[in-house]
């Protein structure tokens, strides 16, 4: 290409887009007022199906449906039992006459008196029965001569009808048990058929074209890739197509027949014809790709052709680019039919985003599962566990996984793992479930206050619109304003509105106590200067991360405005050794387990600025000789071994602060201190008062040994330990890093 053609290409390059950006709310009414629309065009020629079994399951149910029949059909057993006949005294010797199995046909002739029939769980109860009586609540009666078997009531008679279920009393003939528009789930599956139906009208389901463009792109179907686990046959500069892949399931997901209409390359005429085709066959065409600037995309001019364009861009990130249009065929005619048409931008997170903001609650309204007023997700506000960065200019959609605070959440953070996972396990369980609202909230860091049942939102980590990592356990999407005023960031604590995709869970005890753990170390180590992950990490403004499986971004890789190259180094965690030893009387005897030394361990492991390189845990009595003893081994033997060279050393010790008169550990620990560490001690003593007033009795020492180790002393209490060790996590790296430099 000669420098004048050249020059002339760039000179007639489109730089501004013919399309204004559209805000998310105008955009979503347009998507559904549209697809009401088509909605109605299509029940006016809806053709009701019939389905049956395992098809039926999220089905658009197309009528109301009846029972046919009562359930049960019969005076049916509750227990596995016998049927009695009204007796005056449950003393009475009761003949058990014969047995009557579910299954069984109905007997026509009615229990006498004196007369009992052993009877099973669903089996037709005979006439004349006043209850059936559970088989634990009878005794065999042996002391009778009479010839026969003879059964007594343990207690006394139940009230009539007591173990029967009256014919109809589950669902009665004639009521309604389910809705048109139901979209049907086991449950309801079960419903029907007790309900005597074993197929039910259905409205056909939407079909959904989903096209790939791009010539970039290559079918993993056509690759050998499951044999050898390696992306095997991916040509150079081609990548695979994800995004149909991910569109079909959805789609699947949502109750819809997906269409697989294949990869399109950067073709103008090869585009414009598939999507011709495409929305002739199909109620929605889903296409994604070739809708930016570039001049290989053509999805937008042959929307343009071939679709009336409501919008052309979104101002919103991720999804920008996004177009929607309609298709209509014989407008105006009795015969009208249209299709929708959502050209989604190329990159998968984009298409991920834009399919569950716009076109879920289309395809809602669309096969009669909702009503355009209820079709788009809600919005809760939930408490975001991870500090933002908002994007100067766009509203934003932030992947971010969904919690539950679990009910012992006010003491996750400091309390010993067991007691939360007995608490947890007691509510599994109903024995100690607290049915009223709340359940006790409380400090899970310093600053940061949750209840029992907040909805906590953890970032799924960075979010360019390429990594589909972030889509990966992305329950919800924080909805992020642009930067304004002040106002730049989202604050770790912060409550924001988030679009709830998916019901948040429940963590599990450990990892909640984990989580918070870590959100409780970002707090403390640089107040909300930084970002808490969904890897457990925490990202230090400048990108500190730890490096994870995979690579993992850099708190500047979370954010939208990109870090300067200087600040946008990866720090490395700390490296150190940890050597914890507690001190106590009746650990050391076994009398009882020691939790405190992991408590210590554990929390220091949740410090993410922190690696132990080596760690060790010693449990001695309270005895001086012996606590001065393990220090000093433990120092010798980081000392005399060559590989710790310039490894520092910390050592953490539990118990012995008290005190009582075998509390001795500061006095004794004070000998081996060179350099006192006051600033250590006041930041322990600050944050022991912010849990108790009663911290004021504590007695803790730290400090530089004289063989040049970090000491900390910290009391015996398993809570008290890891919330010392949260107080000092922001502090100990940059403690640990001066004492080897
Ligand atoms: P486009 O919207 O066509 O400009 O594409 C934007 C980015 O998304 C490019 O890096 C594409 O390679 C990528 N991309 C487009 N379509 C797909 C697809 N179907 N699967 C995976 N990546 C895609
Ligand atoms: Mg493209």
């Amino acid at each position: 290409m000669s420098a004048a053609e050249a020059c002339g290409i760039e000179a007639s390059r489109t730089r501004k887009s013919e399309f204004p950006l559209v805000e998310m709310g105008a955009a979503v009414s347009t998507v559904l007022e549209q697809a009401t629309k088509v909605a109605e065009q299509r029940s006016r020629k809806l053709r009701i199906e019939l389905a049956s079994g395992s098809a039926l399951k999220g089905q658009v149910l197309a009528d109301d449906v009846t029972s046919i029949v009562s359930h049960p059909p019969f005076r049916a057993s509750i227990f596995d039992g016998y049927a009695v006949p009204c007796v005056d005294d449950s003393s009475t010797l009761l003949r058990v006459r014969s047995s009557i199995s579910a299954g069984d046909k109905p007997v026509a002739h009615a229990l006498s008196e004196g007369e009992a029939v052993w009877i099973t769980t669903g089996a037709p109860v005979p006439p004349a029965t006043h209850c059936v009586v559970k088989v634990e609540d009878t005794e065999h009666a042996a002391d009778t001569t009479m010839e026969g078997a003879f059964i007594r009531l343990k207690g006394p008679l139940p009230p009539a009808g007591d173990g029967i279920r009256e014919p109809g009393s589950d669902i009665t003939q004639g009521t309604t048990v389910l809705t048109a528009g139901t979209v049907l789930t086991a449950a309801d599956m079960g419903v029907a058929l007790a309900a005597g139906h074993s197929s039910l009208p259905v409205r056909p389901r939407v079909t959904v074209g989903v096209m790939s463009t791009g010539s970039e792109l290559q079918d993993a179907a056509q690759c050998d890739a499951h044999a050898t686990g390696q992306a095997a046959g991916l040509q150079p500069g081609k990548i695979y197509d994800s995004n149909r892949a991910v569109l079909l399931q959805l789609v699947r997901d949502a109750g819809c027949l997906p269409v697989d209409l294949g990869i399109v390359a950067d073709s103008a005429a090869d585009t414009t014809a598939a999507l011709r085709r495409a929305l002739a066959s199909c109620d929605v065409v889903l296409t994604s790709g070739g809708v930016s600037m570039g001049d290989k995309d053509f999805v937008k001019l042959a929307a343009k052709e071939l679709t009336t364009v409501h919008f052309g861009r979104l101002f919103m990130k991720p999804g920008k680019p996004t177009v929607f249009g309609v298709a209509s065929s014989a407008a105006g005619s009795s015969d009208a039919h249209s299709s929708l048409l959502f050209a989604l931008p190329g990159n998968p997170v984009s298409t991920w985003v834009t399919f569950h903001l716009l076109v879920l609650p289309a395809l809602k309204v669309l096969s009669g599962a909702a009503a355009s007023s209820s079709a788009v997700p809600p919005v809760m506000s939930v408490t975001s566990l991870s500090a933002l960065r908002l994007d100067r200019e766009r509203p934003e959609y932030h992947r971010v996984m969904l919690h539950t605070v679990a009910p012992p959440a006010a003491t996750a953070a400091s309390t010993a793992s067991d007691d939360v996972a007995a608490l947890t396990h007691g509510v599994w369980w109903g024995g100690n479930a607290d049915l009223a609202a709340g359940g006790g909230g409380g400090s899970v860091a310093p600053g940061l206050t949750l209840q029992a049942g907040d909805v906590v939102a953890v970032s799924t980590g960075m979010q360019r619109s390429s990594r589909l990592l972030s889509t990966r356990g992305a329950a919800g999407l924080l909805v992020l304003p642009p930067a304004r005023g002040g106002q730049s960031r989202v604050e770790i604590g912060q409550r924001v509105p988030c679009i709830v995709l998916q019901p948040p869970t429940a963590l599990a005890a450990d990892a909640q106590a984990a989580l918070f753990a870590t959100v409780s170390s970002a707090l403390s180590s640089g107040v909300a200067q930084e970002t808490v992950c969904g890897c457990g990490a925490v990202h230090g403004e400048g990108g500190a991360a730890k490096k994870q499986g995979g690579g993992h971004p850099s708190h500047a890789e979370h954010t939208s405005v990109k870090e300067s190259p200087s600040t946008a180094h990866r720090r490395p965690p700390v490296q150190y050794a940890l050597a914890v030893i507690t001190v106590s009387d009746r650990a050391s005897a076994g009398v009882y387990e020691d939790k405190s030394g992991p408590a210590a361990v554990r929390s220091l492991g949740a410090v993410q600025s922190l690696q132990a390189a080596k760690v060790s845990t010693t449990v001695v009595s309270d005895e001086p000789a012996e606590l001065l003893a393990a220090v000093q081994r433990v120092e010798a033997e980081h000392a005399d071994n060559a590989a710790n060279k310039g490894l520092p050393l910390l050592v953490v010790t539990s118990g012995g602060t008290g005190f009582t008169q075998r509390d001795r550990t500061p006095e004794t620990l004070s000998a081996l201190i060179d350099k006192p560490a006051p600033g250590l001690v006041h930041l322990l003593m600050s944050d022991g008062l912010r849990h108790t007033p009663l911290a004021v009795l504590a007695r803790p020492v730290a400090g530089v040994t004289h063989q040049g180790n970090l000491l900390v002393t910290l009391p015996g209490k398993p809570k008290a330990v890891v919330e010392g060790v949260q107080a000092l996590a922001g502090v100990l790296p940059h403690a640990l890093k001066l004492l080897v430099s």
